[in-house]
């Protein structure tokens, strides 16, 4: 009785504060008039424009909405190509014309703000004279109460109209991929589908971390990662952290960041611990593709931000520590109608089975020709530690379909039976796909990007990156083949047949792309090799494939971006990759004089005396000491070495002008000279006293929240 009354007492509390935060439609229709409502709602949903009109009526009544909720001030919420967000905060106080202080917020206020925004990246997109970029409202995402402040959700763009952020061309791309989607239903005999969008379910991965061990480590105050650190006597291996019991402390912090989520209207359903231990995972109910990526970037300053109340320190690192599993994103994608139909659910009749395998054709056709930009969508400094690590997906793209798809994909190539009691040959559009449990989908966690029964798992992102830039380019390359596709199909005479053909002949040109075997084999890597498959190990391998020709006409045929757009983003991601490896050689240099030398010369000293003390006293023969300080003393000077050599590698990196070549001088010289200096500090880290050692060790950071 007890657990049941618990149960309804939940319920209660979650729907009674779940978007309470939110400025949603239902605050919109209790609070507007009833035609400002309706237009609002036909910008909403079609897209249309907002008169001044209307907005000076929204903007008011998101005021004193605001107001009534505690709010002070407004800013437009908006997110830079840094891949976090920026908000700059204007309070809704002004005077009216008898000097009396009100409370005040305009239409034009709410659409368009003009930030002095001159120190965000911009790839050389807007000259410094011209310094103001300008932020619109997207009111497909709903304004919001963050700290006290009114957030609307906003898109930044220069005065020329280039995209400042993320969040434009991810807009543009779910245009384009809709464009052409209604192209192909139409084909179909859709005719009521108006609008098709994208959607999105992210799922976090994070590391927690006790406050006080945190704040010891400057390597994880500066780069959010540790760069020195022996393992641990007991890591991962007994796997006993995976779906393990939750401490009461991290449930505690979970529950007060589940609740805060619920209030911004986020709809968070599933935690678990991670395979690491201190490793978690936090996934929401997927929304459309905008609002996900706003709530994903939301979620990842909540874990932040309510950690610290609870003295812990959240690790969105994608490889907080060496020797243990890092953290993803698994961007679980998928289309859906506004009449409410998964266009990658399979059908029960031919018709709509039909349709699904052309959709799968379009996924698999793109996941094949673009796999260099499925894989620089997800290429970071941070990223590069997991991705053909044998932990996380390779570096290469494959796509999984489980073994039953994969039949009938087979079978409709080979133009034979699908089943081999049946004897007539797979014909698209006459036939029912056989039906296969969505369960027997869902197991191969090796593959980078996965059909799961409706949706597909892109599971390489890494897990700091917003989610704007990997869905950019799935909407992206999705919508081209899709162009593709209906560029046939429209022209036609005969549409089975020429449907038919298309699924036969773009099964038989990619199917190499398809790989349903374990992706962290090395096998695998010969094989992909044998196949042409790209293998794009690091960063800079990847990154420059997007100034390619064919990618700039591709970003230009569906308006996501121009050529400027393009390069200056290509900029950004390579200078972001110097500058990442820039601070952490330097916070390595750090840490190795001040700390791990200084630390380690003394411990030597202390041997040595107590050595000597010892031979003059006792004449004993002092083994442990002498020996100690031998390896000890050994790599105390292989350890000063590496860092002069860091020292210097680092000098001659900054010395470089062109981001291409330092790139990649911090991939060959700096990250190798960094290697170089952690392995005798590791060593050492392991033959000194625990009380001599700087900083918590890995047991520490690993283990000690109690
Ligand atoms: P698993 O860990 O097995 O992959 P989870 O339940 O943790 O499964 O995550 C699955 C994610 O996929 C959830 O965020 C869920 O909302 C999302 N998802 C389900 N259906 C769709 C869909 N049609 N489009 C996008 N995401 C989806
Ligand atoms: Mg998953």
């Amino acid at each position: 009785m007890g657990l049941h009354k618990g149960v309804i007492d939940m319920e209660k509390k979650i729907t009674d504060i779940f978007g309470t935060l939110v400025f949603d439609e239902e605050v919109m229709e209790e609070r507007l008039a009833k035609d400002t409502f309706r237009e609002l709602q036909k910008t909403i949903k079609e897209g249309k424009s907002l008169n001044i009109k209307i907005a000076n009526a929204v903007a008011n009544a998101m005021k004193d909405w605001a107001v009534e909720h505690g709010a002070t001030h407004y800013t437009h919420w908006f997110q830079p190509m840094t891949g976090v967000t920026a908000e700059k905060h204007d309070g809704f106080i002004g005077t009216n014309k008898n000097g009396k202080v009100i409370l005040e917020f305009s239409g034009k206020e709410l659409i368009k703000g003009e930030p002095d925004a001159s120190s965000f990246p911009n790839g050389g997109l807007r000259a410094t004279f011209e310094a103001r970029g300008y932020t619109a409202w997207d009111p497909t995402s709903y304004a919001f109460i963050k700290n006290g402040v009114l957030c609307i959700p906003t898109a930044f763009c220069s005065y020329s109209g280039h995209a400042l952020d993320k969040k434009t061309p991810l807009l543009r791309s779910m245009q384009a991929i809709n464009k052409q989607t209604l192209r192909i239903l139409k084909l179909f005999g859709n005719e009521n589908v108006k609008n098709v969008k994208t959607t999105v379910g992210p799922e976090q991965e994070y590391f927690l971390v006790d406050k006080k061990y945190y704040e010891q480590r400057k390597d994880l105050i500066y780069t959010g990662r540790t760069l020195f650190g022996a393992p641990s006597p007991k890591g991962q291996e007994m796997e006993d952290h995976y779906f393990g019991t939750i401490k009461s402390r991290v449930q505690e912090f979970m529950n007060d960041l589940n609740e805060e989520l619920w209030k911004l209207g986020v709809l968070v359903k599933t935690e678990h611990n991670e395979v690491a231990p201190a490793q978690h995972e936090l996934a929401p109910i997927f929304s459309t593709t905008n609002i996900a990526t706003d709530h994903n970037q939301l979620t990842m300053e909540l874990i932040q931000r309510i950690a610290k109340k609870h003295g812990l320190v959240a690790l969105l690192h994608e490889k907080p520590f060496d020797g243990i599993n890092g953290s993803g994103k698994h961007n679980n994608w998928s289309l859906s109608t506004d009449t409410g139909v998964n266009l990658l659910e399979p059908g029960d009749t031919p018709h709509e089975n039909a349709q699904f395998l052309l959709f799968l054709c379009a996924v698999i056709k793109a996941a094949d020709e673009h796999q260099d930009l499925l894989r620089l969508s997800v290429a970071t400094a941070g990223n590069d530690h997991r991705l053909g690590a044998n932990e996380a997906p390779p570096a290469i793209i494959s796509v999984f379909l489980g073994d039953e798809l994969a039949e009938i994909l087979k079978a409709i190539e080979e133009d034979r039976p699908y089943d081999s009691k049946e004897k007539e040959v797979m014909k698209i559009g006459a036939h029912v796909l056989p039906k296969f449990p969505k369960d027997t989908t869902d197991r191969n966690r090796t593959s980078p990007f996965a059909f799961t029964g409706n949706k597909f798992e892109f599971r390489m992102p890494g897990s700091s990156s917003s989610i704007a830039g990997c869905n950019i380019v799935l909407n992206t390359v999705i919508a081209d083949e899709l162009k593709e596709f209906a560029d046939i199909l429209e022209k036609a005479p005969d549409f089975s047949s020429a449907l038919h053909a298309l699924i036969q002949g773009t099964i038989k040109e990619h199917k190499r792309i398809i790989f349903n075997g374990n992706g962290y084999d090395d096998s695998w890597v010969e094989e992909a090799k044998k196949r042409g498959l790209l293998n794009l190990r690091t960063t800079p391998d990847a990154l420059p494939y997007f100034i390619k020709e064919n990618n700039i006409e591709l970003f230009k045929r569906h308006k996501v971006f121009d050529e400027e757009e393009v390069h200056s983003r290509y900029e950004i991601m390579m200078e972001e990759y110097v500058k990442i490896l820039h601070i952490e050689a330097l916070t390595m240099v750090n840490m190795s004089q001040k700390e791990i030398l200084p630390a380690v010369s003394q411990y030597s000293y202390d041997l040595a005396q107590t050595c000597a003390m010892k031979t003059e006293v006792a004449k004993l023969e002092n083994v442990y000491e002498k020996e100690t300080l031998k390896d000890v003393s050994a790599l105390l000077d292989q350890a000063f070495k590496a860092t002069k050599h860091l020292d210097k590698v680092l000098k001659e990196a900054e010395a470089i002008e062109d981001f291409e070549k330092a790139a990649f001088y911090y991939r060959d010289e700096v990250i190798p000279a960094m290697s170089a200096l952690r392995t005798p500090c590791d060593e050492l880290e392991t033959l000194t006293a625990e009380n001599v050692w700087p900083f918590p060790t890995y047991g520490k950071l690993l283990f000690g929240i109690l």
